[in-house]
Parts: C-alpha cells; sequence; structure tokens
C-alpha cells in the first residue's frame, strides 16, 4: 500500500481522524494532503493541511501539544484515515483533551443509565489520559503525573503493600478501598509508560486461550 492509492478528494484532501492509541478516545478530525501524510509518516509527527489558512501545520507546533504517531489506518475505500497517536497535551486549540466532548444527544457529565460492568476502569483510562494532557490544577491525577515515575511507583509499591496489609487483616471492606487504590494507581503508572489496558487484555486473553 502507497499513499497515492488513496483516494484524496477534489481538493486533494482526505479527512484524519485522530485517537489516542492507548484511551481509544477520538481526540480530532483534520485534514490530510499528501505532503502532510508524506510529513507525518517521515517523522512520526501529525501533520495537517488547514483548510482557513491553506498551509501545512505541524501539530503542536507552537502549543508544544504534538501527536506521536502510533499508527495510520485507512477504510475500506481509501478516502479516510484513523491516525492512531500517543498526545504529549491536549489535542483542542482551546486546552481540552479532545475536541469532541460535546453531545447532541446526552447531558455531559451524567454517568450512562446502566454502565456495563468494567465500564468505570474504561472512564478511569480515559479520565486519567485526560488529565495527563490538561493538568488540571488541583486534581491529584495532575499532582501524580507532576512529581513523575518515581512518585508513582512509590504510590503502586505502597498501595500494594496496603492491599496485603488488608488481606492479612481478613478485613474485606479495607481491601475493597485498597484494591481500588492500587488499581487506579496501575492505571496511572500504565498511562506514564505508554501501556494500554487493552495491552494487558491482550495479554490476559493470549495466556488463557494457549
Ligand atoms: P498547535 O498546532 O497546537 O500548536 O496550534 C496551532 C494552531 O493550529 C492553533 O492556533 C489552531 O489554529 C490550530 N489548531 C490546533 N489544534 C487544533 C484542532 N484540534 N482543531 C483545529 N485547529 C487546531
Ligand atoms: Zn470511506
Ligand atoms: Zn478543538
Ligand atoms: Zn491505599
Amino acid at each position: 500500500m502507497t499513499i497515492d492509492e488513496l483516494n484524496f478528494d477534489e481538493k486533494g484532501l482526505i479527512p484524519a481522524i485522530v485517537q489516542d492509541v492507548q484511551s481509544k478516545e477520538i481526540l480530532m478530525l483534520a485534514y490530510m494532503n499528501q505532503e502532510s501524510l508524506n510529513r507525518s509518516l517521515k517523522t512520526g509527527e501529525t501533520w495537517f493541511y488547514s483548510r482557513s489558512r491553506q498551509e501545512l501545520w505541524n501539530k503542536g507546533a507552537t502549543s508544544g501539544n504534538k501527536q506521536q504517531i502510533a499508527d495510520i489506518c485507512f477504510d475500506c475505500d481509501k478516502d479516510a484515515l484513523i491516525v492512531k497517536v500517543i498526545p504529549e497535551g491536549p489535542a483542542c486549540h482551546n486546552g481540552s483533551y479532545s475536541c469532541f466532548s460535546q453531545s447532541l444527544i446526552k447531558d455531559s457529565g451524567k454517568p450512562e443509565a446502566s454502565p456495563s460492568r468494567f465500564q468505570i476502569i474504561n472512564e478511569l483510562e480515559e479520565t486519567i489520559a485526560r488529565r495527563e494532557a490538561e493538568m488540571p490544577e488541583g486534581a491529584y491525577t495532575t499532582y501524580l503525573f507532576e512529581k513523575g515515575l518515581d512518585k508513582i511507583l512509590k504510590k503502586v509499591g505502597e498501595e500494594a503493600a496496603e492491599v496485603i496489609i488488608a488481606a492479612k487483616n481478613r478485613s474485606s471492606e479495607e481491601l475493597e478501598w485498597e484494591a481500588a487504590d492500587l488499581l487506579y494507581h496501575l492505571l496511572v503508572l500504565l498511562r506514564e509508560q505508554n501501556v494500554g489496558l487493552d495491552d494487558i487484555l491482550a495479554v490476559l486473553n493470549k495466556r488463557h486461550q494457549s
């Protein structure tokens, strides 16, 4: 597959949906032409074509919020792209992790009517990704990312020890609490390492099959 097999529109553009490779959140939509796609492939960073300014645009060149490309997928009729990225900050120029934070159907912020069993883990992974990009002041997750890897590792260690103590005490209430702490801090660590929950699930699935 070469890029001249892609179906660019009459203006020489192809829509590119940008997705967080770990959290799977859709971050933004922009357009690429042949040259911006070439630059994206060559540099491993996202390059788009600005229709309003009619020029190439390296996402993050001024804001610092670059996107490292993990993969680029094309659809069945080769006229649309999904660019899977590791974001280094908010995708939206308004400072939001994702450009798509508003809904025509749902009230934003309200939980799903009947969330699936592991919905909260999904949402937690997404929230942690959002915090890492936006770094809102006062959030505990922001504090962990600011302190960095050593602090996160220390917390994972502490919470693991607290899980052990709770289990030794045969206190289910304490264990539930500490296991939740451990899960949360483990998710923060995975995000810091750019490892997605899907990667962990893939390992579990593979072991289960063999
Ligand atoms: P940046 O690429 O983040 O350094 O931002 C540079 C300029 O690109 C901004 O001033 C916007 O005009 C534009 N821009 C950045 N991010 C987006 C986006 N997600 N959607 C549309 N335009 C954007
Ligand atoms: Zn298509
Ligand atoms: Zn936006
Ligand atoms: Zn704890």
